[in-house]
């Protein structure tokens, strides 16, 4: 499964975020936050600007991203350190909660949100190796609701999406916030040198994609300017995007990836070399012009994403390093978006990107797994529909996802009992005939007109006779 289907504008969201949360010139009634939210050790594919967006979007304002080591990332410009953790196995190394005791000690404001959670087999939730060095800890228990607020919170409204509890270890002097209705701690904070720190559960925060869900504004804003207050900075002096550090350029290919993911950068790179003529051949062509230029390695089991020019792997996806085929079909599922442009497939851009991985899978020697990969997703669109008749790629409203994934994958395998080159065929036909200067769009219509040259005959029929409303007429290329 690839849980993150439509994410070809990631990048572009990324860069509108990046653009900070605020305007610096007005008067403002309180001092700026310049924050900084990490995804350096999970990767969302929000990018973790949904907490900036609840709760720091006051004028004068601005929070940024990092995506690279945390020790390394300039913090001079920030007094608002964010650090949201899941399950992820990425490492707090000594060095990290080294500079977060530095942030502190001269006046910053530090929050870590987390719920104890554990990622595959590991033993350790890695934001408590980062709570554990002031006192605190994510603990396993559940949260009982209702919880309430204790001390400055007191009699204040706490909502929550449930989540978990925190333990206090230690001698330090705690400023208790929330409590569960069970008495066991779920937010608190402390004083370290001249900075303040907070730890909290994540479920007290609003989680949704589009970052309208500000539940706790009422308490959320003043604790953050207060958590800040301890550092001025200076508002014509914005903070910077962190990117990730490591930047190599191999046989025309940028990578990018944080010193946490450079344990896995040269497999994954091992696995593209591999990849890479193996998509050429079965797309038939290169990638688009200026396309798949660069790689980013993303701390995340959950997916990827393809912007064209620039493609994202999540490290872990399909038990990777452990298990191989999930890279490979993912290398083929993100690759084939930047492959495929300038027009983006009408009917099955998704469905044919996975299929294409499967190929690319085959192609290397997983048969096994990728033949159980399009079995599974045959069978799940089955369900829905057993002869493959019902539902319309290209015009149809309310697919199921499962069908529109696996048609075209159902489509192509018919068509490659006969030509196994078809896609080959296809996609090198549509580089010809689907010139941009000449076409402004590229339909359904269209890519049944190529699909018949690559055959060399009237799909139309056939396509019509599975329930795909496609119009002869309607198409801009020629038929053979
Ligand atoms: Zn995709």
């Amino acid at each position: 499964m690839h849980p993150f289907p439509h994410l070809v504008w990631a990048l572009a969201t990324l860069l509108l975020l990046c653009a900070g949360v605020g305007a610096a010139e007005t008067v403002q009634p309180h001092a700026p936050i310049h924050s900084v939210t990490d995804i350096a050790h999970e990767f969302s594919f929000y990018f973790d600007g949904r907490f900036a967006r609840n709760y720091l979007s006051g004028k004068g304002n601005v929070d940024v991203r990092n995506w690279g080591t945390l020790h390394k990332c300039d913090l001079s410009r920030v007094n608002l350190l964010v650090l949201p953790t899941g399950a992820s196995p990425c490492p707090y190394l000594p060095e990290d909660v080294k500079a977060v005791r530095a942030f502190l000690e001269e006046g910053g404001g530090v929050v870590l949100l987390g719920d104890h959670a554990l990622f595959r087999k590991e033993k350790t939730y890695r934001l408590n190796e980062l709570a554990g060095a002031f006192g605190a800890e994510f603990a396993k228990r559940a949260a009982r609701a209702p919880l309430s607020g204790v001390g400055e919170l007191e009699g204040k409204p706490i909502k929550t999406y449930g989540g978990r509890t925190l333990r206090l270890i230690g001698a330090a002097k705690w400023d208790l916030l929330v409590r569960d209705a069970a008495g066991n701690l779920v937010a608190a904070r402390r004083k370290v040198g001249k900075g303040k720190l907070l730890v909290c559960s994540r479920a007290l925060a609003g989680h949704q994609p589009d970052a309208k869900d500000p539940i706790n504004a009422a308490w959320w804003q003043p604790l953050l300017r207060d958590l800040a207050s301890g550092k001025p900075v200076d508002p014509r002096r914005r903070p910077h995007h962190m990117e990730a550090e490591n930047k190599e350029s191999r046989e025309g290919l940028e990578i990018r990836y944080s010193s946490y993911m450079k344990p896995f950068a040269n497999e994954i790179l091992a696995i593209y070399r591999e990849c890479r003529p193996a998509m050429e051949r079965i797309m038939g062509v290169p990638p688009a012009e200026g396309m798949l230029a660069s790689l980013i390695l993303l701390p995340t089991g959950g997916g990827g994403f393809s912007s064209g020019r620039t493609i994202g792997l999540g490290t872990w996806w399909g038990g990777f390093p452990d298990k191989r085929y999930g890279m490979v079909e993912l290398l083929g599922h993100e690759g084939t978006h930047s492959w495929v442009l300038p027009f983006s497939e009408p009917m099955w851009n998704e469905g044919i990107a996975t299929y294409v991985g499967i190929l690319l899978g085959r192609e290397l020697g997983y048969t096994k797994e990728a033949d159980a990969t399009l079995a599974n997703w045959l069978k799940g669109a089955r369900r829905h529909d057993p002869e493959m008749k019902k539902f319309d790629l290209a015009r149809g409203k309310d697919v199921p996802h499962a069908v529109r994934m696996a048609k075209p994958m159902w489509i192509w395998e018919q068509l490659r009992q006969e030509k196994p080159d078809v896609l080959a065929r296809y996609f090198r036909l549509k580089r010809k005939l689907a010139d941009p200067r000449k076409l402004k769009r590229y339909t359904a219509d269209d890519s049944v007109a190529v699909l018949s040259q690559a055959m060399g005959r009237d799909l139309f029929p056939w396509f019509q006779s599975l329930g795909i409303r496609v119009d002869r007429q309607a198409s801009q290329v020629p038929l053979p």
